[in-house]
């Protein structure tokens, strides 16, 4: 039974199983770790200075960005780890539409580097991670926002708590998307009131519109919560 331990072990399951890249859909040659083939993972960018100051969009220069003007009032200071192009699209794709837990667990990890890059989160008391409504976690099986929540919290020193809730559905994303864009989203969320006097850092995987960011803070804010931004793993 030689021929089946270690190495081979790997290689008869990697022909039973083979894993393909979660950006390309390339074959992964087994000796390699994580979601992406060589040239997706060196086509990860990360977002660098400068940055606008409040949304955390990649930009030229250190001031509000042209998006900032049509985030609603409301939304949180937040730091973006990668810029949403090349592989991170798809790989985000396949994390949550696709069933790609190692994808989420990799990107939540790299969102974790990135941690240290944005001194602006402070040091938070908890990560909350936005909430999926009941109805769509069961369709789903996870919530995204806290498989990354959850990699991120020891670089940021802070337990993952869910203090927030959907108070009612929202409809699916393609349809979200115009509705964030009229609004609907402000009262979407509830928050406990175990939030008074907390720091917060919300965690998401990506911010649009801003709007789901903008009703999570609000009612943690409203929870008496002492301080909300954000961390998202890519400004979209
Ligand atoms: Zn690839
Ligand atoms: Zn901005």
């Amino acid at each position: 039974m030689g021929w089946l331990s270690g190495d081979w072990k790997e290689r008869v399951l990697h022909l039973l199983l083979p894993r393909t890249c979660g950006a390309c859909g390339r074959d992964l040659p087994c000796t390699l770790q994580g979601p992406l083939c060589g040239p997706c993972l060196s086509g990860l960018e990360l977002i660098r200075p400068p940055y606008c100051p409040r949304c955390g969009m990649a930009g030229r220069a250190q001031t509000s960005c042209r998006r900032c003007a049509s985030l609603p009032p409301a939304t949180p200071v937040t730091r973006a780890a990668f810029r949403y192009r090349g592989p991170l699209p798809p790989l985000l794709h396949a994390f949550k539409y696709g069933g790609r837990l190692d994808a989420g667990r990799a990107l939540g990890d790299w969102m974790a580097g990135a941690w240290r890059r944005h001194p602006e989160l402070g040091r938070p008391d908890a990560l909350v991670p936005v909430p999926l409504h009941p109805a769509r976690l069961a369709e789903r099986g996870f919530n995204q926002a806290r498989v990354l929540a959850e990699r991120v919290s020891s670089a940021a020193g802070a337990p993952v708590a869910e203090l927030a809730a959907r108070r009612r559905r929202t409809p699916p994303q393609a349809q979200r998307a115009r509705e964030e864009r009229l609004g609907r989203m402000s009262g979407a969320f509830r928050a406990e009131p175990s939030a008074r006097g907390l720091r917060l850092v919300l965690v998401d995987d990506a911010m649009t519109s801003g709007e789901t960011l903008a009703a999570c803070a609000s009612a943690l804010r409203e929870a008496g919560a002492a301080d909300v931004k954000a961390f998202v793993l890519t400004r979209a």
